[in-house]
């Protein structure tokens, strides 16, 4: 408890006392009032410890301990006597309850009295002296001098290889000459709390020496010497020839704090950002108002200034310095905003500036002690010999590296410097970052040149204001940072090209704007944004996710080799990432009655976002290891009730399965515990290794455990299964770090009983073993690790006959497995990573891989499969309304499923190509609810698709649906730099040019140069952009119910035939292309879509006679016109044409008889062999320049030639 105590005080007297304090900091309360009696000796533990050398500090002690005190005012013949103290404050610390210190307030009472000074003593003066240390006259050495002269400086406390001194300056009375002394013996480190500026003392038994390095020469305090107080009547004077008076004033003048605001004033004025500054030397008085880093030595004065003690070195152990005391500080250097980020001024303590403690603080405010050794921010601050503007940077970054990540790794193993061996995370973490900023590490600082130079020197004296290089804020802060970046300059019109939007309707357009996302690099951050992050799994949700204090983000690895991430023993290690992409989807609910509208944000209802990173495993840094996981779980075993609660299980696998779902504690369970541990306290453990050869979806689950019969309703169960191979036998583990080989392996080969040794079995996760969901992939080796267990029977006496009917019923039906909480999971290798003799075993697993195909097979019409596995490329993602046959009955009762922000009856169609800029196009429908756990389904990146169900559409197209068998693997994220999407529809896919009657039927999307035969039909219509009636004259025209809308949207349609001497087809254009089809610039397009707007819609077919139209009236001008234009020779042309399959051609209609058909090509007219005529879309019309024709036609002619 602290506490002060005040023996000779009134009640009132301690009142005023304590009302005072609380003017400087209203919301902290004042020390309580003790009525206790303290008596002891001052020592300065000289007595206490012969090993030990003497710290500086001094002590109270008594025949029962001893404990540190501070005092304001010390006598140096105090030192072992007996006092009695009738004023002081107990300070407790902070973190420990163990000792702290006593801030002595008043004089002690000497209780027996101190012994008398000797008398007369002969005395040198500064100023006759001086000359002394000038000459390079080597003195005799034996010869010793008393000098006397007035205290002008004292330095701090400095320890240098376990060696502590100081130097004091002692200044003539009658000038402003000085002398540096040197003091190193221990017993003399108590006069350092004994000096006071302005007082006059005499020092005896002085030597001159030298500086082995700066050559400076200094007076060099004896064991023998001594500090007396300077007495006039007791000194005479040494004579010595005095005329020499020194012309050296010192340079720093004593400022008062107004001095100071002044100044800041014109600072503040004067600066110039970007050039070097040179801070003022100033003096300064303040109140210490609150501990910003007592590591780093950073304190608060008068709320407005930083006080730095950093470069002092030993911060005196910043006793006294608490919220309340008031330090006096001379010469310290003023700098004005070091950093960009630090909000106050800083007053930067050198070793030549003094800290004085004016008086102690009567608040009761704790005294956090700084770590004695082993300090990483100091230890850094001399090694590279930091500005203040770096410092400061240093310290902000380790300030935050603490509170993220004490938490999960304590804070003093966190921090610990700092043997260069061994270094500790945070050291591992800053120091490359110190290093690229200070590269090559400023000459070392020159502590004596910088105590002793005439003309001072410090690191403190120049500086640049510092913008920070790079930052690592917490994860939530990022997650903030990121949505917002997101979100700023974001608009609706953004995501859709204005050419599409101005023809959709309102449902379509809202749809479009539902999802999308943006990808953010550590550059889109300024400064640099560095990512750390402890890695952790989700139980809960199955995805990888880097964690700190504040926050979790989840987060996608992948290799660079495109195998999967497997490393399940980096879970717990702190990971730095600084090449990674920081994703953030977006979620946009709103109601934009037309494209129009766009611009107007009322119409945005909700938004929402979800945020996380993918990287390359390669790109992680490693700060600090996992510790291993299974030793982990093998001391937790032992110490709470594992083996009991496994020896549990074996009798009773029924009741284990329903613990699983039981987190609350279980007194019985307990009980077992302590019996479980004398019996079974083993150390072994046993392992299994198996191959995975299928791995499915994870989603929610119709598990139905056996329960017992409380009529609880079954729930669904969030789970994944995978089918596995066992290989080899259970085995025992004395050391479950032995690893390595895999004797199962060799073991198979030889024996080579299969029967024995290979068996199949379903391993359902669930619960806390859905951690293991990001680890598992196909073809991997892996093994279960059971801790604290040597039953080698443990696999097979959990398996249970399959409970749900469906994998019953399968024939090769393998047993169900659920993986146990406490089983540990450890990737070994890969199937194709099996060395030579290890192939041997391989024919055991021959026949157990998947067929993977490639995207043109599974396209096929001759593909038979039903479920498929192939990898591709993601070429666009968009969102569509679900496919109403599509819906799993899973999520018929779970539309408002927590963490999916997309709409259940939304489904996504994922558009995978084989390479990058391939024609060949597979479509991937994933319904919403499945989309939850599946990230980075981004385009540009790399996937492989595992068991996704092979369907084919109406219209004999082929796609594919993701079912609860399925499963995604990221092979290789989006390059970080994506073509924007209107440069990938132009140049990057424009797919070579092709003939109609090449077309094959997965061909998606080709390029053809054709000729335009005729236009077959042609409307132009405005529809309601709510309803899709048509909209006349500025109204909905649905009669019935009427319709509100008061948007119309212009659309257009036009089917027209194309040729191209090898066949023709139907070509279907829609809004914008009719245009182009057309031959219509954009003011002309949109004069006669205007035309359009009070006739509701036109539309004309080829052959038809003026007037036998239906709609129209024969003398519609509109009409008119588009059928002299469709007429019109000038409109059959030569064109390019962008185009995608509409519809396949249908099986039935497959082997049409070939047709003899006419074509004209200039003057020449001929006859050739065609198939049936194909429908094609229209993706994009160019009209085709001479020169480009007559070109793009002998490139024809030559493909054609060499075809033949
Ligand atoms: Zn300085
Ligand atoms: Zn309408």
């Amino acid at each position: 408890m602290p506490c002060c105590s005040h023996l000779t005080w009134s009640t009132n007297e301690f009142k005023e006392w304590a009302h005072q304090a609380q003017g400087v900091l209203p919301m902290q309360s004042t020390l309580p009032r003790a009525y206790l009696i303290l008596v002891g000796y001052l020592t300065d533990g000289r007595q206490e410890d012969k090993e030990k050398s003497v710290d500086g500090c001094l002590y109270l002690k008594d025949s029962t301990g001893i404990i540190p005190c501070e005092l304001l005012h010390f006598e140096l013949e105090w030192l072992e006597s007996l006092f009695l103290f009738p004023s002081w404050s107990y300070i407790p610390q902070t973190e420990q309850s163990t000792a702290g210190y006593v801030e002595i307030l008043v004089d002690p009472v000497p209780v027996n009295l101190p012994e008398e000074v000797p008398d007369s003593i002969p005395v040198t003066y500064p100023a006759p002296a001086e000359p002394l240390l000038s000459s390079r006259i080597p003195c005799k050495k034996k010869s010793k001098l008393t000098v006397a002269g007035e205290l002008a400086r004292l330095g701090p406390r400095l320890s240098i290889c376990q060696k502590t001194f100081f130097f004091l300056f002692l200044k003539c009375f009658t000038s402003a000459v000085w002398v540096p002394v040197l003091v190193q013996k221990p017993n003399q480190m108590a006069w350092h709390h004994s000096l006071r500026l302005g007082h006059r003392y005499t020092i005896t038994g002085l030597s001159i020496s030298s500086l082995k390095k700066s050559g400076h020469r200094i007076f060099v305090a004896s064991a023998s010497s001594c500090l007396l107080p300077y007495c006039a009547e007791q000194a005479r004077e040494l004579p010595l020839d005095s005329t020499w008076q020194g012309e050296y004033t010192q340079s720093s003048s004593l400022e008062t704090a107004e001095q100071l605001s002044n100044s800041l004033e014109l600072g503040v004025e004067g600066e110039r950002p970007g050039s070097t500054k040179e801070s003022k030397i100033i003096s300064y008085e303040g109140t210490v108002t609150k501990v910003l880093n007592v590591q780093a030595g950073l304190f608060l004065l008068d709320n407005k200034v930083c006080l730095c003690l950093a470069y002092q070195q030993l911060l005196n152990s910043a006793r006294g310095l608490r919220p309340g005391a008031c330090v006096e500080l001379i010469d310290v250097h003023l700098l004005q905003k070091p950093l960009i980020s630090f909000p106050f001024i800083v007053l930067g303590a050198c070793l030549s500036s003094m800290v004085v403690l004016k008086s102690f603080s009567r608040l009761s405010t704790p005294y956090q002690p700084p770590a004695s050794s082993g300090n990483l921010y100091l230890q850094l601050l001399f090694r590279y010999n930091l500005g203040m503007p770096v410092y400061l940077w240093l310290v902000s970054l380790l300030e935050t590296f603490e509170e993220r990540f004490s938490c999960f790794f304590g804070r003093r193993r966190l921090l610990l410097s700092s043997t260069h061996q061994n270094p500790g995370a945070a050291e591992k973490f800053v120091v490359p970052l110190l290093q690229a900023v200070v590269p090559d590490r400023e000459k070392a600082r020159d502590i004596y040149n910088e105590i002793l130079a005439k003309m001072h020197q410090c690191p403190l004296q120049k500086y640049l204001t510092l913008n920070p290089p790079c930052q690592a804020p917490s994860l939530s802060a990022v997650c903030r940072v990121a949505e917002q970046k997101s979100w700023e300059g974001f608009s609706p019109s953004q995501l859709l090209s204005p050419l599409e939007a101005q023809h959709m309707g309102s449902q379509e357009l809202n749809r479009r704007l539902t999802w999308s996302y943006c990808t953010l690099s550590a550059e889109s951050f300024q400064p640099r944004l560095i990512l750390l992050g402890v890695l952790r799994v989700s139980s809960r949700s199955g995805s990888l996710q880097l964690q700190d204090k504040s926050s979790a983000l989840p987060c996608v690895i992948s290799h660079k080799d495109g195998s999967p991430f497997a490393h399940t023993a980096l879970i717990g290690s702190l990971l730095q990432v600084e090449n990674y992409q920081l994703v953030v989807e977006r979620f946009l609910q709103t109601d934009f009655p037309s494209w129009k509208q766009l611009a107007n944000l009322e119409h945005v209802r909700e938004k929402k976002n979800s945020v996380y990173v993918q990287f390359y495993f390669e790109d992680a840094q490693i700060l600090r290891a996992a510790e291993g996981q299974i030793q982990k779980a093998l001391r937790s075993g032992s110490r709470s009730s594992f083996s009991s609660r496994k020896k549990d299980e074996l009798e009773t696998p029924k009741a284990k399965m329903m613990k699983l779902e039981d987190p609350k504690p279980d007194a019985r369970r307990d009980e077992n515990c302590q019996k479980g541990q004398s019996t079974a306290g083993t150390t072994s453990c046993v392992s299994h290794l198996f191959l995975v050869t299928q791995k499915e979806a994870l989603m929610l689950r119709n598990y139905q455990l056996p329960r017992e019969e409380d009529g609880e309703g079954q729930d669904l169960q969030q789970s994944f299964q995978a089918t596995v191979l066992w290989l080899g036998r259970p085995r025992l583990w004395s050391h479950p770090t032995e690893t390595g080989s895999l004797p199962e392996l060799e073991e198979t080969s030889c024996d080579g009983e299969e029967g024995t040794t290979r068996q199949e079995a379903l391993l359902i996760f669930m619960g806390k073993s859905l951690r293991w969901f990001p680890f598992l992939h196909l073809d991997g080796l892996y093994r279960f690790i059971v801790p604290c267990c040597s039953d080698l029977e443990v696999f097979d006496k959990l398996c249970f006959p399959p409970v749900p009917a469906k994998i019953l019923s399968r024939s090769s039906c393998p047993l169900c497995l659920p993986v146990q909480d406490t089983w540990h999971l450890q990737h070994e290798t890969w199937i194709s990573c099996l060395s030579e003799h290890q192939l041997a075993a391989r024919s055991v697993l021959r026949g157990m891989n998947q067929r993977i195909s490639s995207i043109p097979e599974v396209l096929s019409n001759s593909f038979t499969g039903s479920l498929v596995s192939f990898s591709g490329e993601i070429v666009e993602r968009t969102l569509c309304a679900s496919l109403k046959n599509e819906k799993p009955s899973v999520t018929l009762g779970l539309q408002k499923q927590k963490g999916s922000p997309l709409a259940s009856d939304h489904s996504v169609k994922l558009s995978v190509s084989v390479a990058p800029g391939s024609p060949v196009v597979m479509d991937i429908y994933i319904a919403a609810t499945y989309l939850q756990h599946l990230w980075g389904l981004l385009p540009g990146a790399k996937i492989f698709f595992q068991n996704l169900e092979r369907k084919i559409s109406r219209f004999h197209n082929v796609y594919c649906t993701y079912i609860a068998s399925s499963c995604v693997t990221i092979l290789s994220l989006p390059p970080s730099h994506l073509p924007s999407p209107s440069s990938l529809a132009g140049e990057t896919s424009s797919p070579s040019l092709v003939f109609i009657s090449n077309l094959q039927p997965h061909l998606s999307q080709a390029r053809v140069l054709c000729h335009l035969s005729c236009v077959l039909t042609l409307s132009l219509q405005w529809v309601c952009s709510l309803c899709s009636s048509i909209f006349k004259e500025g109204r909905c025209t649905r009669p019935s119910p009427p319709c509100p809308s008061h948007t119309g949207v212009r659309q257009a349609s036009a089917r027209v035939l194309v040729e191209d001497g090898t066949g023709e087809a139907f070509v279907l254009c829609r809004n914008q292309h009719v245009a182009a089809m057309l031959g219509l610039n954009l003011l002309e397009w949109e004069a006669l879509q205007n035309c359009v707007q009070n006739r509701g819609r036109v539309s004309i077919q080829h052959g038809e006679a003026t007037g036998t139209g239906c709609v129209e009236e024969p003398e519609d001008f509109v009409a008119c016109y588009l059928r002299s234009l469709c007429r019109s020779p000038l409109i059959c042309r030569p064109i390019l044409l962008d185009f995608s399959l509409d519809r396949k051609p249908s099986k039935i209609l497959q082997p049409a008889p070939l047709q003899l058909r006419n074509f004209r090509c200039g003057e020449v007219e001929f006859v050739s062999q065609v198939g049936p005529r194909l429908s094609l879309l229209c993706l994009n019309v160019e009209e085709v320049e001479q020169g480009a024709l007559s070109y793009l036609n002998s490139e024809r002619i030559k493909r054609t030639s060499s075809h033949c």
